[in-house]
């Protein structure tokens, strides 16, 4: 066998056509699979998986530094507690930030989602500046610290530094808490340039742009930003938040006359390389359009919930044949299988109905679940992350076969007892990112460093 290339045989392993056994899986040094062959045969030299084998999620909607805040706000602030106060609190943790705590809460993070199944994030930058706004010597002074947190777990990134320059619909001027996401159009294209000239993208890094949302950028700026990203790098993924709150959509459709999601699809060429975060608040016509664009609706069940942001047509997008992934994005919790679980959880407890988002062509719930949020959050991410196959990367996990909710199961009820119960430990033993095992028996190699630096950090940032 060729030295370079790596091997290890599943009895069982999920690939994008459904469950498949005695799995091959090869890679190279470059961290991509050369190989996915069922039905091979055992040999001694081959090392076999501890469990079943299932591809690694892409995490497609994260804002690293609010890991630091989850569980602060817990607690009825005002009586009309909502996003909006939420907001205030978390501008005021934003400005504490240094380059050193936000390192520190983001590998952190990173290191939490590589042991909850996250094998890639996208993240969505904002905090650019310092306290008061004054620029960095380096503009990547911080986006190189997720970069650094991000190569300490050893997860992939895709880093989406946003764009932000109002604050309200018809170019509102930012607030003083802002300062630090404010840029100008041509601050965020020279920062792009710089990410790409210092750090070579691959497999396992990418750059793309997030003009924040309509309320914090104009039309003609989103032209601009759109037209220079796609002239340097024709497929690089635009993020943007877009209809997360009600009054964001009454906002919208006050300056311009449409609602958050009609105007973009209509003034923007909406297409594969677009993810439209918290697409949450749509009119059925939206729901079924969006569908139709071929664009990635990021949805982020947790922060949603928490937020009291509102509920995702999920029922409907999908039986569009709607892409879609999910993203911790806030942190509240940092579990692949609770979004995934509370996804379809909202949509039966809205419609009084079980297995909502299952189809005739895949019953299995959790299976349609999982897939989906794959191809979607690879489609996100802009990087070969799609699944167990050849040239996709190897970024898979290893399941616990003694676990008690994996034992005695048939391949169809299988990722139900990971995704919907929730016992004991963690069902995920083994993660493999780019073909490198960050997370050994369920411990990583740099956790203990990591959590000493994450407690520094908090003290510091709530002094
Ligand atoms: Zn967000």
């Amino acid at each position: 066998m060729n030295h370079t290339i790596q091997c290890l045989l599943a009895e069982r392993a999920l690939l994008p056509q459904g469950w498949r056994h005695n799995v091959l899986l090869q890679w190279d040094t470059s961290g991509l699979l050369t190989g996915v062959t069922p039905d091979s045969k055992p040999g001694s030299d081959i090392p076999s998986a501890a469990g079943p084998v299932l591809p690694g999620m892409p995490n497609l909607h994260s804002h690293a530094f609010q890991r630091a805040m989850a569980g602060l706000t817990e607690y009825l602030g005002n009586p009309q507690d909502s996003f909006w106060s939420w907001r205030e609190l978390m501008y005021r943790f934003a400005a504490q930030l240094t380059p050193e705590t936000l390192q520190a809460v983001a590998t952190q993070l990173y290191i939490e989602m590589a042991k909850a199944g996250y094998t890639s994030v996208c993240e969505f930058h904002y905090i650019h500046h310092a306290a008061q706004g004054q620029y960095y010597a380096n503009p990547a002074e911080l986006s190189g610290r997720l970069i650094a947190a991000a190569q300490t777990a050893g997860i992939g990134l895709t880093l989406l530094p946003v764009l932000y320059q109002h604050s309200g619909f018809g170019g509102r001027p930012p607030l003083p808490e802002q300062a630090r996401f404010i840029s100008s159009t041509d601050w965020m294209l020279n920062l792009l340039a710089h990410l790409r000239r210092d750090h070579p993208q691959h497999a396992g890094l990418r750059f793309g742009v997030a003009p924040h949302s309509l309320r914090a950028v104009a039309p003609a700026t989103l032209d601009i930003v759109r037209q220079q990203l796609h002239a340097a790098d024709p497929s690089a993924p635009i993020h943007i938040h877009i209809a997360e709150q009600q009054k964001e959509v009454s906002d919208c459709l006050a300056q311009t006359g449409a609602r958050p999601v009609r105007w973009l699809l209509d003034n923007q060429p909406v297409d594969e390389r677009w993810c439209l975060v918290h697409a949450t608040h749509m009119q059925a016509g939206e729901t079924l359009d969006l569908a139709r664009s071929g664009a990635i609706a990021g949805i982020c069940p947790t922060t949603e919930a928490n937020l009291g942001d509102g509920i995702f047509d999920g029922v409907n997008y999908l039986a569009a044949g709607g892409r879609w992934g999910i993203g911790s994005d806030s942190h509240i919790s940092v579990c692949a299988r609770e979004e995934l679980r509370l996804f379809e959880y909202s949509q039966r407890l809205r419609d009084q109905r079980r297995n909502a988002l299952a189809s005739t062509a895949t019953p299995a719930v959790a299976d349609r679940l999982y897939l989906d949020a794959v191809a979607g959050g690879a489609q996100a991410s802009a990087r070969p992350i799609a699944g167990l196959a050849h040239g996709q990367r190897a970024d898979f996990l290893v399941l616990d076969a003694q676990h008690p909710n994996l034992l005695q199961r048939q391949d169809d009820q299988l990722l139900a007892g990971l995704v919907f119960c929730q016992h004991g430990e963690t069902p995920i033993r083994d993660v493999y990112a780019g073909g490198k095992c960050i997370i050994a028996d369920r411990q990583h190699a740099a956790q203990d460093t990591a959590l000493a630096d994450y407690g520094k950090a908090l003290k510091q940032l709530l002094a």
